[in-house]
This record gives C-alpha cells, structure tokens and sequence, in this order.
C-alpha cells in the first residue's frame, strides 16, 4: 500500500488566492500525458521525411535512364534525409533534457567565446542570406555550464534570426551584465511574433507558419531545445517581438565569475 504524498499548493488565480489539493498520482498522469502527446506528435512529424524519401526512393528507381529526372529526385532527397536527421538530433537531444536525470557536464564557460562559435556555425547561410551578423557588448563574462548544450542554444537562435529574416537585414547580437546576470540578446529585422504566438513559440513542434518552417528546414523544436537548456543553467528565455518590426530573443544566465568589461560599457 504505496502512501500518498499530498502537496499543498497556493496558485494566485485572478485577484483570489485557492488552495490547490493534488496527490503523487495526479503528477504521474500529468506526466504521462505530456509523454504520450510527445510520442503522438514525434510520430506525425517522422512521417513527412520518412514518407517522402520513400516516395523518391521509387521515382528515382522508375526515372533511370532520364538523367535530368534522376538528378532532380536524388537532390530532394538529400533534402529530405537532412531534414530526417536534424529531426532525430533535435528529439534525441530533447529527450535528454527533458529527463530527470540531466546530468549537466558542468564547468565555468566564457560566454563570448561560445558566441562567437555559434555565429561562425551559422556563418555560411548568412552569407547565403547576405545578412550581417554582428556581435557586440561586454566581452569576458563566464557562466557554469555544459559547454556543448549552451552552444546548441545560441546557435539555435542565430540560426532563427537568420532564416526567419529576408536577404540583405541585419542580426545582432548583445552581451550585457544586469542584475548578476548576463543577458544575451538576438536581435533579428525579420517577420516578427504576434503577441499571441510568443508564448507558444517555446512550445514542441509548434510553428507560426509551419510552411515556412519546414521550407527553411526548420525542426519545430529549437526554441524548445533553447527553452530547456536554460532551465537546465538556472536560467531564462524570452521573447520580444512586434510584427513587421523583428524580434529579439533574450537569454539570461547567472554569471559565475565576471571578468573584465573589455570595451568599458557600463554593466548596469
Ligand atoms: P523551427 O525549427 O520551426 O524554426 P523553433 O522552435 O526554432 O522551430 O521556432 C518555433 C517557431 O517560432 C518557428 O516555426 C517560427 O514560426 C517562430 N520563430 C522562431 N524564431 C523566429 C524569428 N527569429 N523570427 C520570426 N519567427 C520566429
């Protein structure tokens, strides 16, 4: 006979405070839930990449002897396998974070310079792009983290801020200490988020326009990936965005050990 933990709760609710009465039970249902609905969605979106590279798997074979045909078929899909395997890296990589049991390779990180390597990963498509990206704020600032998932963050915003942006804008990226804190900001000229998608955005598989997304080889889950490695530091994502007018995504993480502020910027 297994005891059940009861756990008290106060959840502000409107003006009113209620008192919110749950049992170990109703956490491990909750739990389930979001598991079952991760396999539910994680199903459907395999089906596109997989559904398609077998599609063109058989046209290729019936297209022999049309060279032009074959050529065409064979470059949709290494598309299409791309796309299978940045899926199957983003769940894989998810599905860690998303564990009880992160165990975080953690040690002191200097911020700039995983900056700087996430912006020289993205460096080919936004040259693609003619975008300029450009980095800017307090340099020497370090944090305590996994070095390789921090990476995996900012890189993910970079790589959104310049394929959601059209040719010819600009990507900025700020480094700025507040409050203990080092807050990272990428600043992007693109589409911009209405308010009611900036919420959901940090959400698995969901898209503004899923279209786009897909075209752009877009995953549905970085934001979420980039939402969970904060919480994994201690830390936050954000977003602020007016449509038409861009978007700034903004990090903050407790600082482990300032250094020195190289270009004399205030730290306010
Ligand atoms: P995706 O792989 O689709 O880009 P993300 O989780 O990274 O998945 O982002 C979720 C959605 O948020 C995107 O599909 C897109 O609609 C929107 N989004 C993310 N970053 C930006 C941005 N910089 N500008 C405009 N929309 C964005």
């Amino acid at each position: 006979q297994g005891a059940i933990v009861v756990h008290l709760r106060v959840a502000p609710l409107a003006e009113r405070y209620v008192l919110v009465l749950a049992d170990d039970r109703t956490e491990i249902t909750r739990t389930e839930a979001i598991r079952n609905d991760f396999v539910a969605n994680v199903s459907h979106e395999l089906k596109t990449p997989v559904g398609a590279i077998s599609l063109l798997s058989e046209a290729i074979e019936d297209a022999a002897g049309d060279e032009v045909a074959v050529k065409r078929f064979t470059k949709r899909l290494h598309k299409e396998s791309a796309r299978l395997a940045a899926l199957v890296q983003d769940i894989i990589e998810l599905s860690r974070l998303q564990g009880t049991d992160v165990v975080l390779q953690g040690r002191p990180v200097e911020v700039g310079r995983i900056i700087g390597e996430a912006v020289d990963r993205n460096h080919l498509t936004a040259e693609g792009k003619n975008i300029a990206v450009t980095v800017g704020g307090t340099s020497n600032v370090v944090v305590h983290g996994d070095p390789d998932l921090l990476m995996t963050a900012f890189r993910n915003l970079v790589d959104n801020a310049i394929r959601y942006s059209p040719e010819g804008t600009k990507v900025g990226v700020g480094v700025r200490v507040r409050n203990g804190l080092v807050e990272v900001s990428v600043t992007d000229q693109g589409p911009g988020i209405g308010p009611d998608d900036q919420e959901r955005v940090f959400e698995r598989f969901y898209r503004v326009d899923a279209a786009r997304s897909r075209q752009t080889g877009g995953t549905g889950l970085g934001l979420s990936i980039v939402k969970h490695v904060m919480s994994n530091h201690g830390g936050e994502v954000t977003v602020w965005s007016q449509p038409g007018q861009g978007s700034t995504f903004t990090v903050r993480l407790p600082i482990y050990e300032e250094g020195t502020v190289a270009d004399g910027s205030p730290s306010d």
